[in-house]
C-alpha cells in the first residue's frame, strides 16, 4: 500500500476525536468508532462544533465545513473499520483494553492496513504481539488538542517495517504535523521528560512546599511555560498521567518514576482533571 485513504479511529475521548476532525479537514475519509455510543456522538458533536466556531472567525468557508463532516462517520461497530488502510488506536490507556482491540482489528482489518496507537507509553512492541501483522503496527503519537499541537511522535516497534513507519508519517505530514520519530522504550520521548516532571509538581504540592497556583505559576512565569504543570495534568487527564508514570516506574525499573500518592488518590477520587470537572482545580 502507497497511500492511506481511510483512516479508522477508535475511542472518540479528547484526542480520538481530535485526530478524526484532523484527518477529515485533511481530505482522509475517517470512521470514528468508540464503545459507548453516548461518547461517540459527543465526539461527533464536538467536532461539528469546533468547526462551527472556526466558521464564525471566518478561519474557513461553508463548504469547508461541509467537505470536512462529508467525509467523517461513526460508528459503534468495530467490523465498520474492516476497509481502513490506517487505523489509529485512541482508547483508554489500559493494557488489557489496547492489547484486545488490537487483537480484533487483527482480525477485522483487511491484512495489507497499517495498525497505530496513539498510546501514550504502553509498549509499542507489546502491542503488536497481540497481532500477526507486527510489522504493519507502529505508535503515531498526537499531542492534545491534536487541531492545535503541531507535533506527532512517531514509535517504531521492535518489528515495525520501515515501509509502515514512513507511510505513518507521511500520512501525519499529510495532516499538517511535524514528525520526530522515537525508539520503542517506556514514556518513548515526550512522555519520558513531561510525565516525570508533572509527578514531582505532585509530589511537591504533596509535600507542602507551595500551593497549586505558586506551583503552575513558578513554572510559567518563572520557566516560560504556557501551562503549569498542574493545570497541564489537569488538562491531559490525571487517569492517563498515572497510568503513563505506572507504565515508566514498572518500565524502567527505577524508583525515581514512583506515581505520586497525591495524584493516586485523585484518581482513585475520580478527580480526571478536566474531562471529569475537578482535578488539582474546580472547572
Ligand atoms: P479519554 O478518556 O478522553 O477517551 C478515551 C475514549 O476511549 C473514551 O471515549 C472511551 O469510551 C473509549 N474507549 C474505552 N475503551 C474502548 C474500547 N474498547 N473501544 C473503543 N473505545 C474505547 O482519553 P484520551 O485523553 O482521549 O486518551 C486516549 C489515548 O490517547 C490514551 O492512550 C492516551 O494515553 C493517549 N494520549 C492522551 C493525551 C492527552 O493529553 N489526554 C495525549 C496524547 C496521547
Amino acid at each position: 500500500m502507497s497511500e492511506v485513504k481511510l483512516i479508522g479511529v477508535v475511542g472518540a475521548g479528547q484526542m480520538g476525536r481530535g485526530i478524526a476532525q484532523v484527518g477529515a479537514m485533511n481530505g482522509f475519509k475517517v470512521i470514528m468508532f468508540d464503545i459507548n455510543a453516548d461518547g461517540l456522538k459527543f465526539g461527533h458533536d464536538f467536532i461539528a462544533k469546533q468547526l462551527a466556531k472556526g466558521l464564525e472567525k471566518g478561519k474557513w468557508d461553508q463548504g469547508f465545513v461541509d467537505s470536512t463532516l462529508a467525509n467523517l462517520t461513526a460508528t459503534t461497530d468495530l467490523k465498520d473499520l474492516k476497509d481502513c488502510d490506517l487505523v489509529v488506536e485512541a482508547a483508554t490507556e489500559n493494557k488489557k483494553i489496547k492489547f484486545e482491540l488490537f487483537r480484533n482489528l487483527d482480525e477485522i482489518v483487511k491484512p495489507e492496513a497499517i495498525l497505530a496507537s496513539n498510546t501514550s507509553s504502553i509498549s509499542i512492541t507489546e502491542i503488536a504481539a497481540n497481532t500477526n501483522r507486527p510489522e504493519k503496527v507502529a505508535g503515531m503519537h498526537f499531542m492534545n488538542p491534536v487541531p492545535v499541537m503541531k507535533l506527532v511522535e512517531t514509535i517504531t516497534g521492535l518489528e515495525t517495517s520501515t515501509e509502515t513507519i514512513e507511510l505513518v508519517e507521511a500520512t501525519a505530514q499529510k495532516m499538517g504535523k511535524t514528525v520526530v520519530r522515537a525508539d520503542d522504550v517506556a514514556g518513548f520521548a515526550v512522555n519520558r521528560i513531561l510525565m516525570p516532571m508533572i509527578n514531582e509538581a505532585f509530589y511537591t504540592l504533596y509535600e507542602g512546599i507551595a500551593d497549586a497556583k505558586g506551583i503552575d505559576n513558578a513554572m510559567k512565569l518563572g520557566c516560560n511555560q504556557p501551562m503549569g504543570p498542574l493545570e497541564l495534568a489537569d488538562f491531559i487527564g490525571l487517569d492517563t498521567c498515572l497510568a503513563i508514570m505506572e507504565v515508566l516506574h514498572e518500565g524502567l525499573g527505577d524508583t525515581k518514576y514512583r506515581p505520586c500518592p497525591l495524584l493516586k488518590k485523585y484518581v482513585t477520587a475520580k478527580r480526571f482533571g478536566r474531562k471529569s470537572g475537578k482535578g488539582v482545580y474546580e472547572y
